[in-house]
């Protein structure tokens, strides 16, 4: 344990917390999971809810958190960040601590995910969601200066069932178009979890495991998309849950899948894809053709 704020402190931390309960507190932190070591941190950390005239807009730094311990009796004592962040054995300059948060917060959500992808509700999906990085056609390795035909792009919304189990494993669902029905905007991806919803007619209940891409996946057209169709009396779905993973620690089945489509582009005649005819067949034909190709 690190040496304590000190008698200079204006929180006064020493007098409310005693070093026998400080030690208690950091030996008790030391047995914890990530995820509990995550929910301490989240129960004993919170956010100040003052407004300074100085600061129109809340402000997320260090200095307007609140942190808590709680004394021999339990009860939550309000103290400085420094005797927070060295009672855990954190030193109070370093990041570490955001560091075990986030540390903590990916490895929850691989868990929770990978728990999801074991439920074997027959009216439930679950389904990891991508859009794949853009597919220039046509699609000719090594050739770069010959081709004087113009490119187009062409886009894949991956719907990639996340259930292990056979008995209740579905295939995957690819959206596709290209450029010229329309282009990657929020429109179009919402458009793309319509046709997919679509697919999956006898389904009330979706759950779509999602990356942090903010464009793609949190915006207000998805999810306005989303609540109108569990709105619509005439489609089954009646509750859609979005779930995402920690920034930089996406671990999930359209990624998998998608790693498919690259192989099966390059198992192609010189790995060219000509045109969007020939895209769609080669992710028809990707990931043992367990998929079902729909056209926006
Ligand atoms: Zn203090």
């Amino acid at each position: 344990m690190g040496k304590p704020c000190g008698e200079t402190c204006r929180k006064k931390c020493p007098e409310k917390i005693s070093e026998e309960r400080q030690s208690v507190v950091h030996r008790t932190y030391w047995t914890m999971t990530y995820m509990e070591k995550w929910t301490f941190i989240f129960t004993m950390v919170s956010q100040r809810a003052i407004k300074r005239h100085t600061a129109p807009v809340p402000s997320r730094r260090g200095e307007s958190l609140v942190y808590h311990l709680t004394d021999d009796l339990g009860r939550p004592q309000d103290i400085c960040k420094a005797f927070f962040l060295t009672t855990l054995g954190y030193h109070p300059k370093n990041d570490r601590l955001k560091w075990e948060e986030h540390k903590g917060r990916a490895e929850a959500g691989r868990h929770h995910y990978r728990a999801d992808a074991e439920r074997k509700e027959a009216d439930l999906t679950i389904r990891s969601v991508d859009l794949q990085k853009v597919i220039m056609l046509p699609r000719m390795p090594g050739v770069k200066t010959a081709v004087f035909t113009k490119r187009i792009s062409a886009f894949h919304e991956t719907f990639a069932t996340a259930r292990k189990k056979s008995a209740t494993k579905k295939k995957s669902i690819s959206v596709i178009w290209h450029e010229g029905i329309a282009g990657r905007k929020a429109e179009e991806v919402a458009s793309a979890y319509i046709t997919a919803l679509w697919k999956e007619r006898n389904i009330t209940r979706v759950i779509c495991w999602l990356d942090n891409c903010t464009a793609q996946n949190k915006n207000w057209c998805l999810l306005t998309t989303l609540v109108s169709v569990v709105n619509d009396p005439t489609q089954a779905v009646k509750e859609v849950t979005l779930k995402y993973f920690e920034p930089g620690h996406t671990f999930m089945s359209a990624d998998s899948f998608q790693h498919g489509v690259e192989l099966e582009m390059k198992r192609q005649s010189g790995g060219a894809v000509l045109d969007f005819e020939d895209f769609r067949n080669v992710v028809a034909s990707s990931n043992s053709g367990k998929v079902e190709v729909v056209e926006l």
